[in-house]
């Protein structure tokens, strides 16, 4: 089976700006009781847990921890919960844009008995949730068992990298992936790990930048590429 791990912001979904900053700033004071956001430091690419960590440290909250203590870190499922449902209510107004291609793109993929799409994204499964349900896309992450979206959330560790071998953790040795991603952090983690990637413009990394990591790089699946798209990782 080929396993395409989808990102969501700025890969399947755009958000309004300030919509995650005010959000996380929701979140930030009723779980931790500080005035601040998660756009007071670098976010693009990292897990809610490691924005969480990191955020915490600069306001001073929190004290530095070393990298093997803070893949440990427990942060508790109420902040993540209280952090998607702020989400889910800026949504409510201000819903977000689906990318050029994406509804085409996941249309064509979900159809193959041979791909199963999932989701490897930064936010946690709470607010992953709550953003793809606001665009009617959760459908095509669901498992049909369990109705639970498949993949490997920012809830579940601080680095994005660690992420990658949850995803992996949950397959079969025989199967193999394609990543779908648009940040920079993104096309490090699939390089590191030695897997197909396309990687799309649609976010803050340029194409030129993107391009180091892959010669699959589009300015975004609309205009039919994501015709192309499926080409690619129907290959793999
Ligand atoms: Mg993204």
């Amino acid at each position: 089976m080929i396993r395409v791990l989808f990102d969501v912001d700025e890969t399947i979904l755009s958000l309004e700006p300030g919509i995650n900053r005010d959000a996380s700033a929701v979140m930030f004071k009723k779980v931790f009781h500080v005035d601040t956001h998660e756009e007071i430091i670098d976010n693009v690419g990292k897990t809610e847990m490691g924005i969480i960590q990191e955020v915490l440290e600069k306001v001073g909250v929190r004290q530095p921890v070393t990298e093997q203590e803070s893949f440990f870190t427990e942060i508790s499922d109420e902040a993540y919960k209280i952090w998607a449902q702020a989400t889910a209510d800026e949504l409510e107004t201000r819903p977000p844009r689906v990318l050029p291609g994406i509804l085409e793109l996941l249309t064509a993929l979900s159809k193959n008995p041979l791909i199963q799409l999932e989701l490897l994204t930064g936010g946690s499964y709470w607010r992953a949730e709550e953003k793809l349900k606001s665009v009617s896309l959760d459908k095509f992450f669901r498992d049909s068992n369990s109705n639970q979206l498949r993949g490997a959330f920012g809830n579940m560790a601080d680095r994005r990298d660690n992420l990658f071998d949850i995803a992996a953790q949950q397959a079969s040795p025989e199967d193999r992936f394609v990543i779908v991603d648009d940040s920079l952090i993104g096309a490090r983690m699939a390089k590191e790990h030695n897997i197909p990637v396309l990687m799309v413009a649609t976010g803050k990394a340029t194409e030129q930048e993107l391009r180091p990591f892959t010669r699959h790089v589009f300015p975004d699946f609309g205009d039919n590429r994501w015709q192309e798209a499926v080409k690619i990782i129907t290959k793999q």
